[in-house]
């Protein structure tokens, strides 16, 4: 029989990829799928406290092995930030890209060093047990956005060892990206048992 594991996400494009990268052998489910329509809180401090209250919240309501994921910018000159407020990082509900970026374009105005990096981490509870997966890609903020593909702060994050931003990148970026590097840490992991 398939193993089930719920995915705490919605988003179709997520769990289409890992659904994609595990292959026949796990049966992926979305909280949708188990009937969880709650907006579990994200109120921790740091990207690992916030996947790990997501996978909790699941593992504990719905009794099923669980993973999560958070993902954060982290800006060198800026001791970390905007990091686990990557989302709403210009206040209100977030997820106000263009705000988001002009925020960090003004804050690191004339400022030299432009190092950054995306960082996600997965949590996962399976068996009782947690686990945590880490994905990092290093790169450098532009001083202007570049680019309409992809999302969020895209536009103005170039990898390291590439000359145009993620949001020029295309499909590139799905295959170096932190997300990818966390999500084929934690399906090799998965395959390993199997
Ligand atoms: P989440 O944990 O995947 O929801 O990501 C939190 C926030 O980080 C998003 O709302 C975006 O602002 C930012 N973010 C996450 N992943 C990416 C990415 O791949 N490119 C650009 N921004 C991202």
């Amino acid at each position: 029989m398939k193993e089930k594991l719920v995915f705490a996400t919605n988003n179709a494009h997520k769990l289409e990829e890992v659904s994609a990268m595990l292959g026949e052998r796990i049966e992926l489910l979305s909280l949708r799928d188990i009937g969880c329509h709650a907006d579990i809180p994200e109120t921790g401090t740091t990207l690992e406290e916030n996947a790990l209250l997501k996978a909790r919240y699941v593992n504990e309501h719905f009794n099923t092995d669980c993973f999560a994921d958070d993902t954060g910018l982290e800006v060198e000159a800026l001791g970390g930030e905007p990091g686990v407020y990557s989302a709403r990082y210009a206040g209100g509900e977030g997820h106000d890209s263009v705000a988001n970026m002009n925020k960090l374009l003004a804050r690191l105005k004339g400022v030299e060093n432009r190092r950054a990096r995306f960082r996600t981490v997965i949590a996962l509870i399976r068996g009782g047990q947690t686990y945590e997966f880490e994905g990092i890609v290093e790169g450098h903020i532009t001083t202007e956005p570049h680019g309409d593909g992809g999302f969020g702060y895209d536009p103005v994050f170039v990898p390291e060892g590439y000359d145009r931003t993620f949001a020029e990148l295309g499909d590139v970026k799905n295959h170096i990206s932190h997300r990818a590097r966390a999500v084929q840490k934690l399906v090799d992991f998965l395959k390993s048992g199997l």
